[in-house]
């Protein structure tokens, strides 16, 4: 099926987020230190999706955008947050709500989708306007294994960066970081949080360490 915003089967006027996974803090999914609101379901598909787990559009948990706001705004020295998935286009409305909610307090919202920029960004659609017009920056286009790249944020080179207000400094290109970052968290109960550009297998064999598995 070739997805676009009208035929998105996530694209539903949803006052609540379906979360796929949540982390406090993330160096490597957008410029500084920002917590990462992970959603769940994707009807784009890429080939050699990074996050195949958070493709179905099952339920994930039902949180409000106001009791997410709460938790993040409490995180200390954060430089904003980043909308992930999944995809968060499939649920504009709630994060549009939880960016705008975020911004009130200070706080910067990276977004990242797998739509391109021209669909995204020439939308008429109300839910997507809001989380546009909530999101400063906005990493955008589907991932292309062919053209796989070696940008920190990004994963293949048609995938584009592209400021949608002044908020964000983004690093000169001199100091931009190549190679693509990874990061593990070791949650209190065992669990691991992988997010960057881990290797698979690496990812694989540590949550069994994790997890103390023999
Ligand atoms: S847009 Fe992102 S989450 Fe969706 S299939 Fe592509 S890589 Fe995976």
């Amino acid at each position: 099926m070739k997805v676009h915003e009208t035929n998105d089967p996530g694209c539903r006027c949803k006052s609540t987020i379906n979360l796929a996974g949540f982390l406090a803090r993330s160096s490597v999914n957008g410029p500084g230190i920002r917590p990462v609101v992970w959603v769940q379901g994707c009807p784009i598909h890429c080939e050699g999706c990074f996050n195949p787990q958070f493709l179905s559009f099952n339920l994930g948990q039902q949180v409000t955008p106001s009791s997410l706001a709460e938790i993040i705004c409490a995180q200390k020295n954060i430089d904003g947050a980043t909308f992930s998935g999944g995809e968060p286009f499939t649920q504009a409305h709630a994060l549009g709500d939880l960016g705008e909610q975020l911004r009130e307090q200070g706080h910067s919202i990276v977004t990242f989708t797998g739509f391109s920029p021209d669909i995204v960004l020439k939308s008429t659609r109300p839910a997507w306007k809001r989380l546009v017009a909530a999101t400063d920056l906005l990493i955008a286009g589907p991932y292309i294994s062919s053209m796989k790249c070696n940008d920190p944020w990004i994963g293949s080179s048609n995938q584009r960066i592209i400021p949608l207000t002044d908020t964000i400094t983004l690093p000169a290109s001199s100091t931009h970081a190549s190679g693509h970052p990874a990061e593990f968290t070791v949650h209190p109960d065992g669990t691991l949080t992988a997010t960057g550009f881990p290797d698979r297998q690496f990812v694989k064999g540590l949550t069994h360490r994790c997890r103390g598995d023999s």
